[in-house]
Parts: structure tokens; sequence; C-alpha cells
């Protein structure tokens, strides 16, 4: 990622004409002229004046604080909390005053046009991307739920046992390098791996009853332990928006009132730091797994439209929207599959059958980083933004939300801020993979990390180093 390049173009635009300029104004009468001239000059000191204001307001790099980490007051050693907020689309934080957040952003480094979620946008391959820094193929975790190709049995959410969950999540990093994690909840987290555990008292078992705010009390007491024994690494989950995203979409207004509520409990975890003294020596990386999108019910591809080129039956199909996911018997050739349901999608007979389009998994875009593991069923299926696959029509109206489609949709990145002694005040880094969140993590808190798909030179792109 080179931040460079960002600053330097954000420079060039900044520094650049007015789009309404007088080079045609020649060959026209006076008066269109003139009229042009007075329009040109008035746009002129708006753009100067939004150029100083934007310079005054942005936070200058004037001070060398901001070259360097500022060095650790409290805390005997770096403290990451990482936390989730499911579902949080990048821009949420603007339908609504969220002064918290905002106060994180403001002092801390963000990814300005968000961060970019691995695909399937779903919950638990993103989830433990971000603690592995790996591609769903290689962590293992390639949908909410999926079949294992040799035994037959199903993963689920629930499911913990250590054989599905693939790669070295953060927990186990920092177990591994001898130091203590703390888990509020998080995909993978309850998996007992190498040295790490899951400690009772470390580690928290999937109760979504469990008020935000009982989570954040929770782990602001883990800050009023002896100092050494305070953990390194800690997670926290809020299932919130995607919750309400599901039921009403992204532009509701349940949404701006969960906004709201998420800021909220910022809010008391930062009140609670700061009551501690230890706000500025804590690194807080906020982010979320994916965005959302509203779908309605006009935007449906319906499988059963297919039976004139190809069958599909419903125990073909492992996923349906937005993960088209299919796997026939072994007495049908995929490849055959895919070329008759393409045929049928591209026929013009099919409604909404431009809207999807069908791959065999090793003809997906290289992007897309989704072939390289036997979890993955033979067909997989991209549909547009906001489009919802089923087997048959109806009738039943609705309109909501959802993800899970091809990371390239704006719609589906979500939100990266980075707070604490190596972040710079005020800083905009550009949209990165969640990927590289793992060699970051590893990298503040001077641990071995395991090998990842994230970039080695990413932390140093992003962090301050200490002086
Ligand atoms: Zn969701």
């Amino acid at each position: 990622m080179d931040v460079k390049k960002l600053e330097e173009a954000e420079e060039e635009a900044s520094n650049s004409k007015p789009l309404l300029n007088t080079s045609t104004s020649t060959s026209h009468s006076n008066k269109p002229t003139l009229l042009l001239n007075f329009i040109a000059c008035m746009s002129l000191i708006t753009a100067v004046t939004f150029a100083i204001l934007f310079f005054s307001l942005s936070p200058s790099s004037s001070s060398s604080s901001t070259t360097t980490a500022r060095p650790l007051k409290k805390l005997p050693h770096p403290v990451v909390l990482l936390i989730s907020s499911d579902g949080f689309r990048f821009g949420y934080q603007f339908k609504t005053p969220t002064p918290n957040i905002h106060r994180l952003i403001n002092n801390g480094t963000e990814a300005l046009t968000g961060l970019i979620p691995v695909f399937p946008t779903l919950t638990f391959p993103n989830h433990y991307s971000i603690v592995t820094g790996l591609y769903p193929p290689h962590h293992g975790i390639i949908n909410n739920f999926f079949f294992d190709p040799i035994t037959g049995e199903k993963f689920t959410m629930a499911s913990h046992e250590s054989k599905w969950w693939l790669g070295q999540p953060l927990w186990e990093t920092v177990a591994n390098n001898g130091k203590t994690a703390a888990t509020y909840f998080w995909p993978g987290s309850e998996v007992i791996k190498g040295l790490w555990t899951c400690p009772l008292r470390f580690c928290k078992h999937y109760d979504g009853s469990v008020p935000f705010e009982d989570r954040v009390d929770t782990v602001l007491e883990y800050f009023d332990l002896p100092l050494d024994e305070i953990p390194v690494f800690m997670t926290l989950y809020f299932e919130d928006p995607d919750h309400q995203g599901h039921q009403v979409g992204p532009d509701d207004d349940e949404i701006t009132q969960a906004v709201s509520r998420i800021d909220g409990v910022i809010g008391r975890l930062i009140n609670g730091l700061e009551k501690r003294g230890v706000f500025e020596d804590v690194t807080i990386i906020m982010v979320g797994d994916h965005g959302m999108v509203g779908t309605c019910d006009q935007k449906l591809v319906f499988l059963d439209d297919l039976a004139p080129w190809v069958d599909i039956t419903p125990n073909w199909v492992h996923s349906y929207t937005p993960l088209l996911a299919i796997w026939p018997p072994s007495n049908h050739s995929a490849a055959d599959v895919v070329v008759k349901i393409n045929e049928g999608l591209s026929s013009g007979r099919v409604e909404n059958g431009n809207k999807l389009r069908v791959f065999l998994k090793e003809d997906l875009p290289q992007r897309l980083h989704y072939a390289d593991s036997n979890r993955i069923p033979p067909i997989i299926g991209l549909v547009q933004e906001g489009y919802k696959v089923e087997q048959s029509r109806t009738g039943k109206k609705e309109c909501g939300g959802a993800h899970g489609y091809d990371n390239a949709f704006f719609s589906m990145r979500t939100i990266f801020i980075g707070h604490g002694p190596q972040f710079a005040r005020g800083r905009k880094i550009p949209s990165f993979q969640n990927v590289e969140i793992y060699n970051l993590i590893t990298s503040i808190l001077n641990v071995k990390g395991a090998p990842n798909n994230g970039s080695d030179s990413f932390p140093q792109s992003v962090l301050l180093p200490y002086a």
C-alpha cells in the first residue's frame, strides 16, 4: 500500500483549478464572456476559501510527534484492543453525530474510503481473515456454513472443533509468544489451538444476549488487573448494526439509531480507559467485517427458470444468496452445468438473467482468492449488487439488506480506525484489504506472527516507528 501516493494525489487534487474556467470564452460574444468570467471568479474565490478552511481544519503535520510513536505513559507494554461492529458499512459514521467514533478518527488513522473485506463478504470468513491475515481458502472458513467434502460433516457458526479453523489467529499467536490474550467474542475464539486454551477467565463463550455495556465494562476491568497481568491483546464484538441492516436495509432510521448506540458504547469505553489513565496508551483498532446493501423483491433471479437448460435441484445448492454455491452430483460434469446455466442466463428468457453469472471456482477472477480449497463447491455464482438468488417464486414480498457480494462493490466496504501510540493523529490512508490487519497487530505487539496473505511492508507504511 503506497500511502505516499495517496497523499500526493490528494495534494494534487487540492491544488487543481476549479472546474469552471474561461478557456472557451474567446469565441463567444462579450456578454456571456463577462458572465463566464464572473462565475469563474466566484468559483475561484469559493475554491480558495474551501482550501483555506480545509488546511486550517485538517490536523497539521508540523509537530514532530507525527513522525514518531508516542511513548507509553502507564502501561508496561503495548496493548491492542480490536473492536468489531458487525455490518458497519463504510459511511454509516456520517449518518448521525458519532462524536466518540469521530474522536478516534480525528486523533487516529483512518482508511479514507474504508476497509475492503475478503470475498465472500460474510461475517465468519471476514472476522477470521482479520485475525489470521489469510484469505478464506487458506483459513478454511469459506462460508458461514459449508460441508467437509470428505466426511460430509457440516460446519455451522457453532462449530468449535479445531479441524475446521486453519491458520493461526491472533490470540493463538499471542499465547504462543508467552503473552496473554482475552477475547470478548470473535468467530473462532472458542477453538482450542496451539497454546491458546480459551481460558475461562479471558475467553467469553458467545452469548448474543449480553448487553454491549456489560461487554465494555468487562474489558475495562482487565485494565484494573496488576499491570503485568493485563492481556496484551483483546477482542470486543458487537452484533449491530448488521442485525438491523438485514431487516430493514442500510437506509432505514433503525440503522441510524443502531449506529448512534454503537457510538455510545465506544464513548463508554473511552471514558473508562480515560478514568484509568490508559486511553492514550491503549491501541484501539475499530473495524467492521463487511458492509450492507438494500435488497428488494423485484431484484430476484430464480434457479427454476433455468429448467429448459439444466435442472438445478435444491440438493445441489449449498448456498443461494448472495453467494451462490452449487455442488452437482458426481454423475454431472460441473463444467457442463456452468455452460448450461450461463446459456440460460444470457438467453434473454430468464428474468434478471443478466444479473447473475456462474463460474467454475478456478475460473473466478483471481482477485477474489476463492478457489484454493476443497471445501468450496465447484460452481460459484456472482450476482449483481442488491440482487438475490432463490430457487422458485414464492410471491413473498419483502425488502431488507444483505452482504456476501463481490468485495469490489463499495457497499460491501466497512471502516478501519486505528487510535494509539503508533497511529498518527488525523492521518488518512488508502483503502486496504483486511488480511493486512494481522501483520499490523503483531507488529504493534512485537510478537512473531505466522505466515499469512498480508504484506510484510504494510505495518511500516501505516505505523509510526518508536524513536
Ligand atoms: Zn450479516
